[in-house]
């Protein structure tokens, strides 16, 4: 079954500035499926939010030709990030390649153009990248439902669905845990982490800083913290992370709009300043929502003031 082909693939991957590439067959996700409708299930005002990943449980659905996915990992944990936004904006949206100055920038659009040009049909997306990557050996799960690599979880994930049959990667679906570790469970600022791999999604912070509907419920707005943009913390205490997160390259892109970032620049920010500079990179929260950046900006400056408001 085309291991030259697959070599080829790893090469062009590494060459591109992955930092592994693996296979899983095209099958269906029937674990995650189970996952999705078991948090459904469980958390009914959320259901929606889980039952949306359902599309993704099974790709040949939507791709009848597909055979293979192809799943690649990309590490930024190797970026200085400014003084000022950790503890505020989740790292992942720091360092994303969806800015256009980051030298990752069209590194996936760079590999879809190389795979079509071996003669491939080709699709980006539409798989569970975690449960893809897991399956294909490139990464194991941790309890906080983050994929882990050699770089610990500061990784971003990638999959394209190819026509062609790749040899596979063995499954790594065990925990990369430590045995009895909840470090994560007990860091969880809201609870949402409730037990290993089982998440409330609408308590998460994550989602009720920029997805939410507003106003977010006054028990978990208290315990949001500084948390102005995502939350990283069961990746902060996680001790599969120690040591992971090299600052050896520069970020140009977010040293020179750190200023707008940080929290007291947030709380007052202008309509224009924001349309301009902010939105386009944190696109989560709609350009007519200043307010939400206000209003999450505030909470973080009050936190600093008072570091546990709910007497946690
Ligand atoms: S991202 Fe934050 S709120 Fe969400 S599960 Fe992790 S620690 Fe909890
Ligand atoms: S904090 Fe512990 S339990 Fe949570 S993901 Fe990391 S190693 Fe696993």
């Amino acid at each position: 079954m085309n291991g030259g082909l697959l070599a080829e693939i790893q090469r062009l991957a590494h060459d591109l500035g992955y930092t592994a590439c693996g296979v899983t067959a095209v099958e269906p996700f029937d674990e995650f499926r189970r996952a999705v409708e078991e948090g459904a299930d469980r958390f009914p005002e959320a259901a929606h939010l889980y039952r949306k990943l359902n599309r993704l449980a099974d790709p040949q659905s939507s791709a009848p030709w597909a055979s293979s996915i192809i799943v690649c990992v990309r590490r930024y944990g190797k970026y200085e990030i400014p003084e000022g936004l950790t503890g505020h904006i989740g790292r992942e949206y720091l360092c994303d390649w969806h800015y256009r100055e980051c030298p990752d920038h069209d590194i996936r659009k760079k590999m879809e153009h190389a795979l079509e040009k071996m003669g491939l049909r080709v699709r980006r997306g539409g798989v569970p990248d975690r449960w893809a990557a897991a399956r294909s050996g490139v990464t194991r799960f941790g309890k906080n439902n983050f994929a882990y690599s050699e770089h610990g979880s500061w990784i971003n994930l990638q999959s394209w669905l190819v026509d062609v049959d790749l040899p596979c990667g063995m499954p790594t679906l065990e925990p990369a845990c430590p045995e009895g570790c909840r470090a994560c469970i007990e860091a969880c600022p809201t609870g949402a982490l409730l037990e290993p791999f089982v998440m409330r999604w609408d308590h998460c912070i994550a989602y009720l800083t920029y997805d939410a509907p507003e106003p977010v419920a006054p028990h978990l707005w208290q315990r949001m913290g500084q948390w102005i943009y995502g939350c990283d913390v069961c990746q902060e205490v996680c001790p599969l992370n120690a040591g992971t997160w090299d600052p050896v390259e520069k970020a140009p892109w977010v040293a020179k709009i750190a200023s707008c970032l940080r929290p007291d620049a947030l709380a007052n920010m202008d309509e224009e300043t924001y349309r301009a500079i902010v939105q386009p990179r944190f696109p989560y929260i709609p350009p007519e929502n200043l307010a939400r950046w206000h209003a999450n900006a505030r909470r973080a400056l009050t936190w600093s003031k008072d570091p546990r408001p709910d007497g946690r």
